[in-house]
């Protein structure tokens, strides 16, 4: 199976148009970590159940809510490209939970 990739302008994460359609102005994107979890982004206060804490090495994923499409920021910031790095599953468990968080202190 050919990889699937999203479509990005000028190396930059924020202008991902989700393989599913899906966009920061539209659903809106969620930065995670490796495993796809959201992560907080609240500088030094304390993290919230259930969201992932900042990973140190600053590597930062870039997680469809939509869909589950996961893209790997570095990536595109090198390539210029979003290939799809991972899906995972955001219907139910512990990233369903984490995006619900995620909105609850972002809206
Ligand atoms: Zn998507």
């Amino acid at each position: 199976m050919d990889a699937e990739f999203a479509e990005v302008i000028d190396h930059d994460v924020t202008t991902i148009t989700c393989v599913c359609g899906n966009t920061v102005s539209n659903e809106g994107l969620i930065q995670a970590n490796s495993q796809g979890i959201p992560v907080h982004i609240g500088g030094n206060t304390a993290v919230p159940a259930g969201l992932a804490t900042w990973p140190e090495d600053e590597d930062l994923y870039t997680l469809c809510p939509s869909c589950g499409r996961v893209y790997h920021d570095v990536v595109i910031e090198e390539t210029g490209t979003a290939p799809v790095a991972f899906r995972v599953d955001i219907t139910a468990g512990p990233i369903a939970e984490a995006i619900r968080v995620h909105w609850d202190l972002n809206t």
